[in-house]
Formats: structure tokens, C-alpha cells, sequence
């Protein structure tokens, strides 16, 4: 196989790289060209009623250990036009700082009542909620002892497009020196939930981050 360029392997058993190196050179596509966010969604994404809520893992179930808060918001374009029936996922760790996925080692408590993923459509005006236990920090690299802060993974699908961004918590310690943080920049603080109560006495307190698709205030996508 003809091999371009420098040639990045994820680790000694990663044999894929060549698959995923570029044959040809990059060229950028210009703005104007690119696919816009387009607020369609195709039948597959057939969520079911209660993966809104990631505080059980079915109704009948109880609920998880931790604090249950609720997140919502609004999908919007640039110019502020709510985008109805995209595709909204969460997931995040549980009460402990622990993920249900295979490469989360970190030998933290797993809780048999949180399963740590939902996903729901947004709503004729663009509005999304969800309720989930609020997640700890973890220790993402214990050879150089950083922590992430407390935090909540979304991923917003309209169209061809699938963007992946973070929700952070206000005033959490290690919030600054997170890297994704530093790498957001000023925008960082577009990606912070802002708390509000809620009588809802089934949460102890809510979110809202509203996202933006695009333009000068959009939210930070990874
Ligand atoms: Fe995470």
C-alpha cells in the first residue's frame, strides 16, 4: 500500500492507521460550501418515551444514587431560529465519576441503576429536556493526576450533521484548568449550564444550556 504522509498509530495494537491516513492532499472547503446544519431527521432516529430521563433505567426501576437534576434547553440556528426534531444525546458518569463504557478503568463505584445515556428529539420550538444524576469529576489521567470537572456529553444530529460538545457546571474547582476549557477559550463560558430552581421536587435543581448552531455566539463544538 502506498503510504503519504506521517503515519499516527493510536497504540502497539492499532493496525488501522493506514486506513485512516489521507491519500491525497487536505484542501479546505470554502465556507460557503460547506453542509449547513439542516434541522431533518430521518426515521431512524426513533427515540423511545423515557430515555429523557437517565435517573432510571425504566420506569419501573429505582432510581439512581446521586443527585438528580434536571437539564433542558433551546437548539437554535444563528439567527435564532429554534431547530425542531434534531437528535439530542447526553451521556455522563454517574454519582461516582464512573462511565458504563469498556475503557472507562477507573475501577470507581458502577451504579446498577444508572446506565449514564439518553436521548431525546427536540420539540416544535427547538426545546429539549432531561433529567440525569448530577455526575462527578473524575480522574481522566492519573499519570499527571488531572481531574475533569463535573461535566455532561452531548451530541446534537440534524441532517448529515452530528456535532459534540460539553456541558460544565458553575464554580467547579477545576473547571479553569481543564484543557477542553482552555482550548474553548472565551467561549468556554457559553458551555456552562446556568442553574435555575425548579419545583419539581423530583430534581434537586436544573440547567440551562441552550445551544447554538453557528455564527459569532455558537456554542463550542469538539
Ligand atoms: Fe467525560
Amino acid at each position: 500500500m502506498t503510504k503519504l504522509g506521517r503515519q499516527i498509530g493510536i497504540g502497539p495494537t492499532d493496525n488501522t492507521s493506514d486506513q485512516r491516513t489521507p491519500r491525497q492532499r487536505l484542501r479546505l472547503i470554502p465556507e460557503a460550501a460547506r453542509a449547513s446544519f439542516v434541522p431533518f431527521v430521518p426515521a431512524r432516529y426513533a427515540t423511545r418515551a423515557h430515555e429523557w430521563d437517565l435517573t432510571r433505567i425504566s420506569p419501573d426501576r429505582p432510581r439512581a444514587t446521586g443527585s438528580p437534576i434536571e437539564v433542558t434547553g433551546t437548539l437554535k440556528t444563528e439567527s435564532g431560529t429554534p431547530v425542531r426534531n434534531a437528535l439530542i444525546e447526553i451521556w455522563n458518569a454517574n454519582h461516582h465519576g464512573r462511565y458504563r463504557h469498556i475503557e472507562d478503568q477507573s475501577g470507581l463505584q458502577l451504579d446498577e441503576n444508572f446506565f449514564g445515556m439518553g436521548r431525546v428529539l427536540t420539540d416544535d420550538d427547538g426545546n429539549y429536556r432531561f433529567w440525569t444524576i448530577s455526575p462527578g469529576a473524575y480522574l481522566a489521567r492519573p499519570d499527571i493526576g488531572r481531574w475533569r470537572p463535573k461535566h455532561i456529553h452531548l451530541s446534537i444530529s440534524g441532517g448529515s450533521s452530528r456535532l459534540i460538545t460539553q456541558m460544565y457546571f458553575p464554580g467547579e474547582a477545576s473547571n479553569e484548568s481543564d484543557p477542553m476549557a482552555i482550548l474553548m477559550g472565551d467561549a468556554f463560558q457559553r458551555n456552562i449550564g446556568k442553574p435555575y430552581e425548579t419545583p419539581d421536587i423530583d430534581v434537586d435543581l436544573g440547567y440551562q444550556f441552550d445551544i447554538v448552531v453557528g455564527g459569532r455566539n455558537a456554542t463550542y463544538f469538539e
